[in-house]
């Protein structure tokens, strides 16, 4: 079994659109595959009329952008009702954010000489519900500005770089809870990544379980082996589901192939068992497992 809970499309900052995405990873033989946009449930359709068509179990998620203690987490949502009002309204607040983020980014490539605008952007992203600093690395690999979004990220775009510009992001305790009365499953995607992991330690994370969290990503590129073995350690002390994946971004993003990191049967069967009971609980309309 080859089961991938973490994966975009050009709905977010992937390159392929969610019905490549599907049959990619059936071509590729993954059993089960979610795909998970930033903020936006908007490659869900396409994603499942796809899973129709060939051989694989989809799983329907949201990759949501929110801030804990200071830092930018990325939560997990899967088989979440998405009409839900309130989720309604968060992602659409999150995406805002997104939305108005982009000129005040622009605007300060330009004080930095670098001749580029919305056109520029929209060119390169036509798909996307959620434009991030992806898609204007992208703008700047086409102008010939840089060679890669990595090296766009590295001169520009990350924190501390000078077109770097913030943006709202969800409280992750309330999006946790959200997601459960949305009747779905909160995993939170590599806790240990890129950002200060202190306020994600055993306590930390036991408070986000009392709040209804249901998981971490363990088997994610961000995370060395040393850290994924205190993550198990963790998972296994508080009863968290133990997920791997690939984070895919087709392209947009090197060593994150398709299943480079999958998670285990049992560890998915648990998912599915609390998305039941969460469902039930929520008396929301979820989505279930596409096949
Ligand atoms: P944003 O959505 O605008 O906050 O940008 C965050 C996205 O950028 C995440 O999905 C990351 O996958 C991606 N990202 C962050 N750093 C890099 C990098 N150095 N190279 C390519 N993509 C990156
Ligand atoms: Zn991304
Ligand atoms: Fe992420
Ligand atoms: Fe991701």
């Amino acid at each position: 079994m080859r089961i991938d809970l973490h994966t975009h499309s050009t709905i977010s900052d992937g390159t392929l659109t969610p019905a490549e995405l599907v049959r990619l990873a059936a071509e590729e033989r993954i059993d089960v595959l979610a795909i998970t946009d930033h903020d936006t449930a908007g490659g869900w359709a396409a994603a499942e009329a796809a899973a129709q068509e060939v051989d694989i179990r989809l799983v329907r998620g949201v990759e949501i952008s929110t801030r804990h203690a200071g830092q930018g987490v990325h939560l997990l949502a899967y088989l979440v009702d998405p009409t839900y009002p309130p989720l309604v309204e968060a992602l659409a607040r999150i995406l805002a954010g997104r939305n108005s983020r982009v000129p005040a980014i622009l605007e300060r490539l330009r004080s930095l000489g670098v001749d580029i605008d919305a056109r520029d952007v929209h060119r390169v992203a036509p798909d996307t519900a959620a434009t991030g600093r992806p898609h204007i690395a992208d703008a700047l690999v086409a102008l010939g500005v840089v060679a890669s979004r990595d090296e766009a990220f590295a001169r520009y775009l990350s924190p501390g770089r000078p077109a770097y510009v913030e943006r709202y992001a969800a409280p992750l305790t309330e999006l946790i809870e959200l997601v459960v009365a949305a009747g779905g499953v909160a995993v939170l995607a590599h806790p240990w990544g890129r950002h200060d992991p202190s306020a994600l330690d055993l306590a930390g994370l036991a408070d986000l379980a009392a709040h209804g969290l249901a998981g971490i990503e363990i088997d994610h590129q961000d995370h060395p082996a040393p850290v994924r073995a205190q993550l198990r350690g963790i998972a296994a002390e508080l009863g968290l589901i133990g997920t791997g994946s690939s984070d895919f971004h087709g392209r947009g993003k090197v060593r994150h192939e398709l299943a480079c990191n999958t998670t285990a049967p049992e560890s998915f069967e648990h998912l599915l068992e609390i998305a039941e009971r969460t469902a039930r609980a929520s008396g929301r309309l979820t989505p279930g497992v596409a096949s």
